[in-house]
């Protein structure tokens, strides 16, 4: 059975798209697709030799060889232009998705939407979209296993629609921060706590000057948060 947070991310493609799954995994993401008949064509794209071997066993005990394409190699490489009309990258940490996008940028030519799906630090990822001329058209959080995971839907912005966030914005989810969900509530809360107790350890430090721009950081974002949440 595929996860939640998988599920989730598998309702965003696009109907009867063809889409890359890069970080696959086991390729349960592109199985459940095919499967579902959610996409009409999968690439999965695997950079470690041991899950692409995962990867490819998994489409070969579904019998999708021609429907999933395996591929190894690094992010976006395994791609040709125009192959695609949507992305996905999951199960990973939010600098890690937004590096795989800047050095695949080339690759994202007639790429029409990415799903993207990080487990921390999701601004990195909205900060990209912002400055390489992506929309934020949709976000989900959720909690799975005691985890919470955002998911943030962007596309090509050919309108070219004002891509502009707020610092909140950027650091929660323009659409997360509007909808508050619970989930939404207890993640920022933690990370509320989280931060005030790192500000009380650094408030005991030595050598105040050298942490200054790291404590200014933490408080700035204490108020932006507190702000949304009150
Ligand atoms: N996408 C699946 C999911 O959400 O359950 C698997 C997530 S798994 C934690 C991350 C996978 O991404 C690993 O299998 C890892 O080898 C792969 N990966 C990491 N960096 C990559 C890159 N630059 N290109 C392709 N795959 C990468």
């Amino acid at each position: 059975k595929l996860s939640k947070r998988l599920e989730m991310v598998s309702q965003y493609l696009l109907k009867n798209s063809t889409f890359a799954d890069i970080g696959s995994d086991h390729a349960y993401l592109p199985c459940y697709a095919i499967k579902k008949g959610l996409a009409k064509y999968a690439i999965a794209g695997e950079v470690v030799e041991g899950p692409y071997q995962t990867a490819k066993q998994q489409v070969m005990e579904c019998g999708y060889e021609s429907s999933i394409s395996v591929r190894k190699g690094d992010g976006l490489e395994v791609l040709q232009p125009n192959e695609v009309d949507c992305i996905t990258i999951a199960g990973m940490g939010g600098p890690l998705i937004a590096s795989i996008l800047e050095n695949g940028k080339d690759r994202l030519l007639g790429v029409k939407r990415l799903i993207l799906q990080p487990n921390i630090g999701a601004n990195h990822i909205r900060n990209w979209c912002v400055q390489n001329n992506w929309v934020i058209i949709a976000e989900e959080i959720l909690e799975e296993d005691e985890k919470i995971y955002e998911i943030i839907v962007a596309e090509n912005n050919e309108r070219a629609e004002v891509t502009h966030l707020t610092d909140a914005e950027l650091l929660l989810g323009p659409f997360l921060m509007q909808e508050k969900s619970d989930v939404f509530i207890k993640k920022w809360s933690d990370e509320l706590k989280q931060w005030r107790i790192i500000l009380d350890r650094m408030n005991l430090a030595e050598n105040q000057e050298k942490i200054i721009e790291r404590k200014l950081a933490i408080e700035k974002n204490i108020s932006l948060v507190e702000e949304v949440l009150t």
